[in-house]
């Protein structure tokens, strides 16, 4: 096996675009080129007619009408409409928003807005696992909560949420649930209708398909949900998102999910083979956490922390060959160890020590062989150089050890 060769374990991150997306796209470049609202040529209708393929094909994957679904230029600009779309539309209703610590920053920062725009958000504590507390969640709704804001499944740790559950609860306190569902579609069934979610982002770069192009499924009926737009202009998309389609990324989103929905069922199974063995293997090597949820997760995710080995030094081992995610987030000059994994109890240190594997569709098993020896070699370098670890060996109780201050 070659130890330069590129490996992509960071699908989490955005996935390559399926060349039979790309192939598809290419025609609305150069040939169809109309714009989808031009009504009265044809080179607008076969824009148009593109566009509506792709609706098609992106409700079929959710299972819901295409008319319920608005296309946006990702899933960072659907959550900034369902959230600020829902508190500007429903601001008679009340002004409270729910969500959690773990989230998305697109859903963080939007609700951070929501407070200085005078609206209230409380952000609910997850467990260990990085499970919403139900209880909990049912407890923080009040007569002035309009919506309530939980994620599908975590991008830093695959959890998933139980959906149905919300769901109910939200029904049954009569407030609207909205989920970044941006990690989960596509690769899971998942259907919002039956779950009970009345506003649902997702993006196609995360599905296989190109960047700068995702959908907010608005709820049409029962309720009848609708959002205040966040961008005004020309009156797209039922009034909800003015802009120009982006007619060649929709073509290929739409072919995303047509694909997505062919082969996930298989697809997701050769995936969460491959991720068990890469983390039973893994898992084999001293001093190694796993984070999150065995029992509530995605197929082809996991996060492991390595103790005493940071993981962007971990990554210098492998000559950042392997792409994959580390725990710690570059924010200006320091770096901040993950607010997910703090979130769901762990110490800076282990967080800081985690790294992120998220398999795709065009990991192999051999990828998965390679990631593993260098993972492995990487871990024993960075200890065999560490006198944290030597101190650990010898049995030394770290944490009660006085560092000196310099
Ligand atoms: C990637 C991601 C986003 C942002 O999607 P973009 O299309 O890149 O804006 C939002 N939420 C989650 C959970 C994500 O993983």
């Amino acid at each position: 096996m070659n130890p330069n060769k590129l490996i992509y374990l960071d699908n989490n991150a955005t996935t390559p675009t399926d060349p039979r997306v790309v192939e598809a796209m290419l025609p609305y470049f150069t040939q169809h080129f109309g714009n989808a609202a031009s009504r009265n040529h044809p080179f607008g209708w076969e824009a148009e007619s593109g566009v509506d393929t792709a609706r098609e094909q992106i409700a079929d994957l959710i299972n819901v009408d295409p008319r319920e679904i608005i296309f946006t230029s990702g899933a960072t600009e659907a959550d900034n409409l369902a959230i600020k779309g829902v508190f500007e539309m429903y601001a008679k209703k009340g002004n409270h928003i729910i969500t959690l610590k773990t989230e998305h920053k697109a859903v963080l920062d939007s609700c951070k807005k929501i407070e200085k725009l005078g609206g209230a958000v409380t952000y609910l504590d997850v467990n260990n696992e990085g499970l919403v507390n139900l209880e909990e969640l049912e407890a923080a709704i009040t007569d002035k909560t309009i919506l309530v804001s939980i994620m599908f499944a975590n991008n830093e740790t695959g959890v998933i949420q139980p959906m149905k559950a919300i769901g109910d609860i939200c029904a049954k306190k009569g407030v609207l649930f909205m989920s970044d569902a941006t990690q989960a579609v596509g690769k899971i069934p998942l259907d919002p209708k039956e779950l009970g979610i009345h506003l649902m982002a997702f993006t196609a770069h995360k599905m296989y398909g190109p960047k700068g192009v995702g959908a907010l499924f608005v709820n049409r009926k029962n309720p009848r949900v609708k959002v205040t737009s966040q961008l005004d202009g020309g009156g797209h998309e039922r009034g909800m998102r003015s802009g120009t389609l982006n007619v060649p990324g929709i073509v290929g989103f739409g072919k995303a999910a047509a694909l997505c929905k062919a082969e996930m069922a298989e697809e997701s199974k050769r995936l969460s083979g491959l991720r068990d063995r890469l983390e039973a293997e893994l898992m084999k090597i001293e001093e190694v956490y796993f984070n999150g949820s065995k029992e509530n997760r995605m197929p082809h995710v996991t996060n492991l922390s390595f103790k005493h080995v940071e993981g962007e030094g971990l990554m210098m081992t492998f000559n950042q060959n392997i792409g994959v995610s580390s725990g710690s987030a570059c924010t200006s000059a320091s770096l901040e160890p993950s607010y997910v994994l703090i979130a769901l109890g762990l110490g800076d240190d282990l967080a800081h020590s985690s790294l992120r594997l998220s398999l795709g569709r065009f990991n192999t098993d051999d990828d998965v062989t390679a990631a593993i020896e260098q993972i492995s070699a990487g871990v024993q370098h960075m200890r065999d150089l560490s006198p944290i670890w030597e101190m650990y060996k010898e049995g030394i109780d770290l944490d009660a050890v006085e560092w000196s201050e310099h």
